[in-house]
């Protein structure tokens, strides 16, 4: 029998839940990896999570024996840097509220970023990551651009992700309190926004009935994968159970239950 896999040509993979959890692989995924590259498939990964950049997951995949280049790697942050490359805002000053790690990888990217806070009235954009690091200052001087016209990006709008400890606020919370200080519209750079999954679409360089999107988010790979117009696989092996995603309106192409081919 043929498995589900075999009529696609190219694959969205989404990274925490699918090919790994905590940095440890998930049973299958390495196999199922093997099985894209054996079969000359296309694969890209595409996160939400922006506390590394491309480079350094990549790196970390292949220590984890997956096969990955730094430009199989889609994040928001490459959404950001496409965006402003696009609209020619290369020579606008911004400010970034990210991890330091995220920030010094902007900077490589040849991005002008205002250091030191007071300037915040230079400030064109500000781009907001959560990380563990982001206190008051932050949230008064990402405020403040705002107020000045800067315009607001985020790396995501998700509200909370699960640790150990419990849910804990990722930087849609962190966007709520800057809305709070003042109204302003924000774009999302990450999974559901259609861009990014275009920008994937654009590293596989093939046909949108040629892709299976692979994730365990609803909310944001599945419906992402719907509005972007792309068929989708939800695995129940991360954040969804297969009963809230029997429940729920956002509706997969398949539900699996790993990536065993
Ligand atoms: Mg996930």
């Amino acid at each position: 029998m043929k498995n589900v896999f075999s009529k696609f040509k190219g694959f969205i993979l989404d990274l925490d839940g699918v090919i790994y959890l905590d940095k440890q692989l998930i049973p299958f995924s390495k196999k199922f990896i093997d099985y894209l590259n054996k079969e000359d498939k296309r694969y890209v990964f595409l996160t939400n999570d922006s506390s590394l950049s491309p480079k350094a997951y990549s790196k970390i995949l292949n220590k984890l024996g997956i096969k990955c280049t730094e430009k199989q790697v889609v994040t928001p942050i490459t959404n950001f840097i496409e965006i402003l490359r696009k609209d020619s805002l290369m020579n606008d000053q911004i400010m970034v509220f990210s991890s330091k790690e995220l920030k010094n990888f902007i900077k490589k990217e040849k991005i002008k970023i205002i250091e030191n806070p007071s300037r915040y009235k230079d400030s064109k954009s500000i781009l907001v990551s959560g990380n563990i690091n982001f206190n008051y200052k932050d949230l008064m001087y990402a405020s403040l651009c705002v107020q000045n016209g800067a315009k607001l990006y985020a790396t995501s709008i998700d509200n909370s992700y699960p640790t150990a400890l419990g849910n804990v606020p990722a930087t849609g919370s962190l966007i709520a309190a800057i809305k709070k200080t003042f109204p302003t519209p924000v774009t999302n750079l990450g999974k559901p926004s259609k861009k990014i999954f275009k920008l994937a679409q654009e590293r596989l360089n093939i046909k949108k009935s040629e892709i299976l999107m692979i994730g365990d988010n609803l909310k944001t790979d599945i419906a992402g994968s719907n509005s972007f117009g792309i068929k989708s696989a939800l695995v129940t092996s991360g954040k969804t159970s297969l009963q809230s995603a029997r429940n729920s309106k956002i509706k997969p192409d398949f539900i699996l239950k790993n990536l065993k081919i």
